[in-house]
């Protein structure tokens, strides 16, 4: 088990990191999600025991990453987000070295290195040096750096930053092979690619912790209200009143002047609150030919932008204080 408690990560008077917690179970598999910039390589540095923290603890499976680091880091394989790679060794040249760096004990050497790159899929490229693998599988030789050595924990800087979409499917698949025996921690600012491999969630922005959930958990959260997508040809400009016509609605925005004489609104009203059979009723009545009409369905990504602009929103106010 990871337990962050209460870090702050301060570089000169600047706070990257302010005051956040949180813990991550055996064998779960967890997102850092947030823009550029919002502090996940510095808290992800602050685990793996590269830079200190400010203020705060962080203990993995109970030891202290500060005050015993040997004993702390033997227990973690991290991936930074460039990773350093030897490019004038072979794949297998490379895994061995970290290996050896690792103090994988001389016996034990062989054996390990050969799983680890069974375990990544490099047994095809073993001989080749790296220099002259494609991305995608440079990033598995990254991937088999953080596991030789057997940690429980591994961590993963932007694991996928810079690939194909089809090397990004492979190294998907591999994260979540690994997660299946390990901790893993990746961090991303891509929310589809969380999403899609993490157990839970943990959003930051500016050094804070905006929300910690589930995916599917998120999406429901933050989809609080309903929006119907609505285009209609309305001649005697009978929108203006619908909203006093359907009580429900809580608000009736125009979104686009067509220029075919169409016009879209959206229309938004309480989540549990479904208007379309209401509008499908009233909006004849009032002469107004319904071109299209759909109900929004809201993503991870509405989730995520509202959880960061809700952030904002509080810096505002808090600006004009
Ligand atoms: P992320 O990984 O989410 O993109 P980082 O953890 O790299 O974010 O950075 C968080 C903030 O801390 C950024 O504003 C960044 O400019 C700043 N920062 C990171 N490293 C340093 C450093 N060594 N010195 C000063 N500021 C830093």
């Amino acid at each position: 088990m990871i337990q962050v408690k209460n870090v702050t990560k301060k570089y000169g008077k600047f706070t990257a990191i302010d005051n956040i917690s949180f813990e991550v179970k055996d064998g779960e598999v967890v997102g850092l999600l947030g823009p550029n910039g919002a502090g996940k390589s510095t808290t992800m540095n602050m685990i793996t025991g590269y830079i200190d923290s400010t203020a705060g603890q962080i203990l993995v499976n109970g030891v202290n990453v500060e005050k015993r680091p040997r004993k702390a880091k033997k227990q973690i394989g991290y991936m930074p987000e460039s990773v350093p790679l030897y490019t004038e060794l072979t794949v297998k040249e490379f895994i061995k070295y970290m290996a050896q760096l690792k103090l994988v004990k001389r016996k034990e050497l062989k054996s390990e290195v050969n799983k680890v790159i069974e375990e990544v899929g490099l047994k095809d490229v073993e001989n080749k040096l790296i220099r002259n693998l494609s991305r995608g599988y440079k990033q598995r030789v990254g991937i088999a750096g953080a596991l030789v050595g057997n940690p429980k924990v591994i961590i993963l800087d932007e694991p996928t930053v810079g690939l194909d979409p089809k090397q990004i499917t492979e190294i998907r698949e591999l994260i979540k092979k690994l997660g299946k025996s390990h901790t893993v921690i990746l961090s991303s600012h891509i929310l589809s690619e969380i999403s899609q491999i993490c157990e839970n969630v943990i959003i930051i922005n500016k050094g804070k912790i905006v929300a910690i959930d589930t995916p599917s958990n998120l999406e429901k959260k933050t989809s609080n209200k309903n929006i119907i997508s609505l285009t209609v040809e309305d001649k005697k400009g009978n929108m203006d009143k619908i909203k006093d016509k359907i009580n429900d609605a809580k608000e009736v925005k125009l979104i686009k002047d067509n220029e075919d004489g169409t016009k879209q609104y959206q229309i938004i009203s309480e989540e549990n609150i479904d208007l379309r059979k209401k509008l499908f009723e009233i909006l004849p009545k009032e002469e107004i030919v319904i071109f299209e009409l759909k109900k929004e369905e809201s993503t991870l990504e509405d989730a995520f932008m509202s959880l960061i602009s809700d952030e904002k929103n509080t810096d505002k106010k808090e600006e004009k204080r």
